[in-house]
């Protein structure tokens, strides 16, 4: 054995240490000398490096973990959305009619109530509130429930309506925007296209510079206590950049940061501008220079998403109320593709950055393996991980593809807890085949790592999304969505290392941080987590439950769930 010349600043024995290392192994000890971890074996082998300084720490035979890696979250967005006051979950229309009724009890008679971010496909009854229903809840304010600015529809009560001048008379500019009750002619309350109607703002943020500031530091503080130590924005923007750096400047970011910047590629922008902003990002990229903050890449849309029925799909989505689909024939939304493409993943390439596209439908998916392919013809970039953001389904042949050109993917687990329902109501299990085929993707030697796409709320079980990494591990194991009784496609959960490998030593990879992080090897920052159970023995639900008890960032104690009860 070889010894380290310097002594450890802090020793841990007594634990069950998954050290994560390639070959999984599992010791009792570890010495951590600084910021990074010194050694890990045995109680003799750690005791052989103390000093009489270092600090002595019994893990009583708990389970110690690398700090945990989240591939794609919004920190800036998510960090102010409860920021004017707290939002509850919403899982039924119930809910929603509550959370209604207690905006009209507050916000004076007559001002708006907008209802944001639930997203209907994941309510329990999977419809929208009626405009009855709206009414009953604040009959004095008007209300508009939107999940987002750009979904297919939006439930209006009467006095939005009037306001808005939408009655039995009102010419909309397509007959199918306004849904109206069949033999009446009166508007049922559901607006298609909305925007076209109602002047929509978007979420707006009510925060000052300071303000944002702090609560990303205290949205920092949240992820440390569900075990998050390492972090992707995975669409970065001056603003959020902003703010990033002042905290990293105040040394006060507790989760290491990397950020993909959003591209501007709107339609109508000309494609060489969108390759000067990317010149642009190369060059910032050089400026930010922090241990705890780097950004390593750009990030597009490439189409929409499942619970807005606009990913783009190989085949048609087929008709659907809750998704406003009247065209048999539609697939989907394919916002970016062809040359276009090609030029913005060429030109990362010349930047050093790597490129990630978001991808959810099978169609959407294709072509950007195939831009990536016909790229790779001409300009390497295996070396900066190109990457499929959501990858929710993957068709097979594309899998090789992957593996063949060193693709990686951001996906989700979670939504395969949360929208399968409503995919299997929507098409049946065969269409279901390639969810989330992760068993494959590994099988394959393609890079997975898991992420949370969290933009809204900061619960960790029940934001929008959720971003507890137990309940993504949970998932993959289990694959038995949220009222459905029976695996999605059984054949593809993982086995609990696979799962580990996620929220660990994947998302170090896809972050460039592997050398940093992910695993609790000599060298590698002292990241690490002390949860209450062992994941690896213990049964498959409790693993969702798991609770983080002590998180360590640099070796410092960054959450210690003993001191906030
Ligand atoms: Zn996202």
């Amino acid at each position: 054995m070889c010894v380290p010349a310097s002594a450890a600043d802090r020793i841990f024995l007594n634990g069950r240490i998954v050290t994560m290392d390639p070959n999984f192994t599992i010791v009792s000890a570890l010495a951590v000398e600084g910021a990074r971890v010194l050694a890990t074996g045995d109680a003799a082998a750690m005791l052989a490096l103390a000093d009489t300084d270092s600090v002595v720490e019994d893990l009583d035979g708990q389970m110690m973990l690398p700090g945990l890696i989240d591939s794609h979250l919004h920190p800036d967005q998510a960090s102010v959305s409860e920021f004017d006051h707290p939002i509850p979950a919403m899982l039924t229309v119930t809910d929603v009619m509550d959370y209604v009724r207690s905006r009209a009890q507050v916000l004076p008679e007559g001002e708006w109530i907008w209802v944001r971010t639930v997203l209907t496909p994941r309510l329990r009854e999977r419809r929208y509130p009626t405009r009855a229903e709206l009414d009953q809840a604040a009959p004095r304010h008007p209300v508009i429930f939107a999940p987002y600015i750009y979904y297919p529809k939006a439930s209006l009560n009467s006095l939005a309506l009037e306001r808005l001048g939408i009655d039995r008379e009102f010419e909309s500019e397509t007959p199918a925007d306004i849904e109206r009750d069949p033999t009446t002619g009166e508007p049922t309350g559901l607006v298609r296209n909305h925007t076209r109607y109602v002047d929509d703002p978007g979420e707006v943020d009510r925060t000052n510079d300071s303000e944002r500031v702090e609560a990303v530091r205290n949205l920092m503080g949240i992820y440390n206590s569900v075990g998050l130590t390492t972090v992707s924005d995975r669409k970065a923007t001056p603003i959020s950049i902003k703010v990033y750096e002042e905290l990293a400047a105040q040394d006060a970011l507790t989760a290491r940061l990397s950020l993909m910047h959003l591209l501007d590629t709107s339609p109508g922008r000309d494609v060489e501008e969108i390759v000067a902003d990317i010149l642009a990002l190369g060059q910032l990229r050089e400026q930010i220079n922090h241990p705890m903050l780097d950004l390593i890449g750009v990030k597009t849309f490439i189409d929409g998403g499942i619970t807005s029925g606009t990913a783009y799909m190989l085949e048609p989505w087929g008709e659907s109320d809750r998704f406003a689909i009247l065209d048999p024939l539609y697939r989907g939304n394919l916002v970016l593709s062809g040359d276009r493409l090609e030029r913005l993943i060429r030109a990362s390439a010349n930047a050093g950055l790597q490129f990630t596209g978001h991808v959810v439908g099978d169609a959407a998916i294709t072509e950007l393996v195939r831009a990536y392919g016909a790229v790779i013809r001409e300009t390497p970039i295996r070396h900066l991980r190109p990457s499929l953001t959501h990858a929710n389904f993957i068709p097979e042949q594309v899998i090789g593809q992957m593996a063949e050109w060193g693709i990686v993917a951001d996906i989700q687990p979670a939504w395969l807890y949360l929208d399968s329902n409503n995919l299997l109501d929507q098409w049946d299990e065969n269409r279901l085949r390639h969810f989330q085929p992760l068993k494959s993707l590994f099988d394959a030697g393609v890079l997975v790592a898991g992420g949370s796409d969290h933009w809204h709320r900061l619960d960790s079980h029940s934001a929008t999304n959720p971003f507890n990494p137990f309940l993504g591990m949970w998932i993959t194991l289990k694959r038995v969505p949220r009222y459905v009784d029976r695996a999605v496609n059984e054949d593809q959960v993982l086995t609990r290392e696979q799962a580990l490998r996620l929220y660990t030593t994947n998302g170090a990879y896809l972050l460039f941080r592997e050398e940093q992080v992910g695993s609790l090897e000599p060298g590698k920052y002292a990241d690490m987590i002390v949860v209450d159970r062992d994941i690896l023995e213990s049964n498959l639900d409790d693993i969702r439950d798991t609770r983080v008890l002590r998180t360590y960032v640099n070796g410092e104690l960054v959450y210690d769930a003993g001191s906030e009860q």
